[in-house]
């Protein structure tokens, strides 16, 4: 299989330096398993100033990046990307998800395109039929940040780049639900005690306890990605509500 190639659009290719070298990322990088291209778009402005940027229509404070040279540093990808996935970073966009990575992860190519300023012209999105997406509702500075984000979590969907890929299966999202949680030693720590469960080595009830454990967490913290679950994990979501509407020790039903 092709390695995944993503070019990423952007003002500021300097941010990209650290993160691109270092951990899983960095190997993987090095061993050719994913590629990243860095585009400086003020590269395809046309005039002697290298203009990116201009004044909002209709007034108001900020500037908003032209659609010259985006597109034109877009379309000069042409003959090494097939410009099939343009991902616009926006805090407008859709949120970003797990399922979203996966699926770009499994395509030859991707090119994320990083805003500054107040954003970027509405039809940038339309003339390079781009998705606009969002990491979360809060807004940064650029979209470089978010990009980094992207191709991490790309990066974790290739084979060879996680050593043992159980490891991303356990993880949170990968099966729908939040992980379980996780523990080392020293098996007391300031009078918290590592589960006994875990140390008694049944893998049958250890991976019973953890899945009964993730539910637990999703319930409390993300209760709307319950309804991913099926099968076995509806058996126990009846189990833990079972076990909150009980009464505690001592009270009377
Ligand atoms: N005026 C824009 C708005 O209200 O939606 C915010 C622009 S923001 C200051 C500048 C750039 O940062 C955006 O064009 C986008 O590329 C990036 N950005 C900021 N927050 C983001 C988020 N939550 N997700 C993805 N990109 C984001």
């Amino acid at each position: 299989m092709a390695a995944l190639r993503i070019d990423v659009l952007t003002l500021f290719p300097e941010m990209f330096a650290g993160p691109l070298q270092a951990g899983l990322l960095g190997k993987a990088l090095r061993e050719g398993l994913l590629t990243v291209e860095l585009t400086q778009i003020r590269d395809f402005a046309t005039d002697k100033h290298r203009t990116v940027d201009d004044a909002p229509y209709g007034g108001g404070p900020g500037m908003v990046m032209k659609c010259e040279p985006l597109v034109a540093a877009a379309e000069g990808l042409r003959d090494r990307n097939s410009l099939e996935r343009v991902v616009m970073l926006s805090p407008r966009g859709r949120s970003l998800t797990q399922a979203m990575i996966r699926e770009w992860a499994a395509a030859p190519d991707l090119v994320l395109v990083c805003g500054r300023y107040e954003g970027i012209d509405e039809r940038v999105a339309k003339a390079l039929g781009a998705e606009e997406v969002s990491i979360g509702d809060y807004v940064l500075s650029g979209g470089e940040m978010p990009a980094l984000v992207i191709i991490e979590a790309l990066s974790r969907m290739i084979p060879g780049v996680v050593g043992n890929f159980e490891s991303v299966e356990t993880d949170s999202f990968y099966n729908g639900i939040l992980g379980p949680p996780q523990y080392t030693r020293p098996q007391e720590f300031r009078g918290m005690e590592v589960p006994e469960v875990l140390r008694e080595g049944n893998h049958a009830v250890i991976e019973r306890w953890r899945r009964k454990e993730a539910i637990r967490q999703t319930m409390r913290v993300r209760p709307d990605l319950l309804d991913r679950c099926a099968g076995d994990d509806t058996k126990l979501i009846r189990e833990l509500k079972r076990e909150q509407d009980a009464p505690l020790e001592g009270e009377t039903p």
